[in-house]
């Protein structure tokens, strides 16, 4: 199919788009010279063919790529990298393109390198504790393979059928135990990079610990595809827990539910794994698709909810502060109604609910998402000003979910039945919501990052002036060409 195309040297998308100033658009030639260099890539002069890689989920985002790169080895990328940066041609680092701010998708026609055929699990160390595979493992594939292994992968996350452990690690994805296990950085033990210029950095030592030099592994996670590709990750994988619980519980004010997360803190102490909420906006669009088993008297959803998840080794023990810790919230009633899973199949069932707000949403209309941290203080309290704010607006809800235990709050907006942007309705979002953010000192990106969405931001709601020119001079000393991920994560000026 490759070279048929190539032989037929029709492109649908003649036009070039070129954005950047100083980068090349490929040409034909070149992707010649690329296919060469990465067999697997694919070209086509079918525009359908290359439309999922240019396109994100979301649907915000699409690019204008005439070629996917697909390198099956990490000299495959190499090659690739070397001969963009020679010819100064953008290149967008593609994992899952689960993202939600648009960094996997190119802007113009810039070459999408997709890792998607670097996928497999080299190593597992069962007594250290260390999985060593490619960067595009699919991360519940490994999730499940070291599952096998009796261990776990300290991520999980709602994308975890789709996302790959590199793209994890290119966004430092937070998801649901981020509490319990920390950050990638935490759980990062080797990571194998190619650099702009083709230059391979393998740092894949699975020694724990390595105080000599820069620990440069922790450069590139976070960096969204900008400072060099990850092509090889050495992990950190805890023990299966032998005992793992899931509490589903309702609350009647979000004050209820600040409580009920201390009373969790206090007597669950070391076995507290997750502790998510659910606000009832985003639980009554959740209901039209799945059954929520917890309900009032009126059969109505509660105004709140909390997922709270144990995981231990020793079943009794966990059960015993559990049980504490249900009766001591429902005494006092800061949590008025529960439920107890019973067996693994109500876990799951019960994490479904919650990890299925993000594609349930997406259905009913155009999303302004916004992905922010808040002290717990002020947590919700954007929901409800955002509500005054756009009263107006009929068919416009705010519905709210987020890994609270971490003041990690997604922020969503949906403008029923209308899939595009109302700039009427955007202009009474942007740039309050970020205003307002950080005028209660939180953070306008949480966990997802800044990608095309957010990257002008940053010198202007997230870090002064001094942090961003050490973070481009930075770019500038690994990709002096600027080809990895242009136009993304740093402001242009
Ligand atoms: C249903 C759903 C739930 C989600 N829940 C969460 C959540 O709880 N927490 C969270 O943090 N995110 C969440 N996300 C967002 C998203 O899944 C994460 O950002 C995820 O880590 C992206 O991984 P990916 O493989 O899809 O990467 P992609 O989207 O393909 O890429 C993301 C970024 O990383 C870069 N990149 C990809 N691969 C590499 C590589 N090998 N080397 C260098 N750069 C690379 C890309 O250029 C891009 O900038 C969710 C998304 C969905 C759809």
């Amino acid at each position: 199919m490759i070279s048929k195309s190539l032989r037929q040297n029709r492109f649908q998308f003649q036009k070039t788009f070129r954005l950047f100033s100083t980068l090349q658009s490929p040409t034909e030639q070149d992707f010649q010279e690329l296919v060469k260099r990465a067999p697997s890539s694919l070209v086509v002069n079918h525009w359908e063919e290359l439309e999922k890689y240019n396109k994100d989920w979301t649907g915000n985002y699409s690019g204008k790529s005439r070629i996917v790169c697909r390198p099956n080895s990490t000299k495959e990328v190499s090659s690739i990298l070397e001969y963009c940066n020679e010819r100064k041609i953008g290149v967008v680092p593609q994992a899952g393109n689960t993202g939600v701010v648009g960094g996997s998708i190119p802007i113009g026609d810039e070459v999408i390198l997709s890792i998607e055929k670097l996928n497999q699990i080299h190593s597992f160390d069962g007594i250290n504790g260390i999985v060593q595979c490619d960067a595009g493992v699919v991360l519940q594939t490994l999730q499940e393979k070291v599952a096998a292994w009796d261990a776990l992968v300290p991520i999980d996350l709602g994308a975890k059928g789709t996302c790959m452990i590199g793209g994890n690690i290119a966004t430092n994805a937070g998801g649901q135990y981020y509490y319990r296990f920390g950050s990638i950085h935490s759980n990062i033990i080797g990571l194998e990079v190619v650099l702009a210029d083709g230059t391979i950095l393998d740092l894949m030592s699975t020694n724990r610990k390595d105080n000599t030099g820069y620990d440069l592994k922790h450069l590139f996670v976070g960096s969204e595809g900008t400072l060099g590709v990850v092509t090889k990750v050495a992990l950190n994988c805890p023990r299966l827990p032998s005992s793992r619980n899931v509490a589903f519980l309702a609350c009647d004010s979000f004050q209820s539910v600040c409580e009920t997360l201390a009373k969790a803190k206090e007597h669950l102490g070391e076995v507290l794994a997750a502790f998510e909420f659910m606000d009832k906006a985003v639980l009554d669009q959740v209901a039209t698709e799945k059954r929520i088993p917890l309900l009032n008297d009126n059969g109505e959803n509660y105004d709140f909810y909390v997922l709270v998840e144990t995981q231990g080794s020793n079943e009794d023990h966990d059960m015993q502060k559990l049980e504490l810790f249900l009766e001591s919230t429902m005494e006092s009633s800061q949590a008025v109604d529960g439920i107890l899973a019973q067996d693994m199949k109500q876990v799951l069932d019960i994490w479904e609910i919650r990890e299925s707000c993000n594609p349930i949403i997406k259905s009913k209309g155009y999303n302004y998402k916004y992905d922010i941290s808040l002290p717990l203080d002020c947590y919700y309290d954007i929901a409800n000003v955002m509500r005054d704010r756009l009263s107006k607006f009929p068919t416009v809800e705010v519905v709210n979910w987020g890994h609270v235990i971490d003041g990690n709050l997604h922020l969503n907006i949906i403008d029923k039945g209308e899939f595009k942007v109302r700039e009427e309705v955007k202009e009474l979002i942007e740039p309050f919501v970020f205003e307002y953010t950080i005028s209660k000192k939180g953070s306008i990106s949480a966990e997802h990052g800044l990608g095309q969405c957010k990257n002008e931001y940053l010198g202007k709601y997230a870090k002064d002036a001094a942090t961003v020119a050490v973070m481009k001079n930075l770019k500038q000393s690994f990709d002096p060409n600027g080809i990895l991920n242009p136009s993304k994560f740093l402001p242009s000026l």
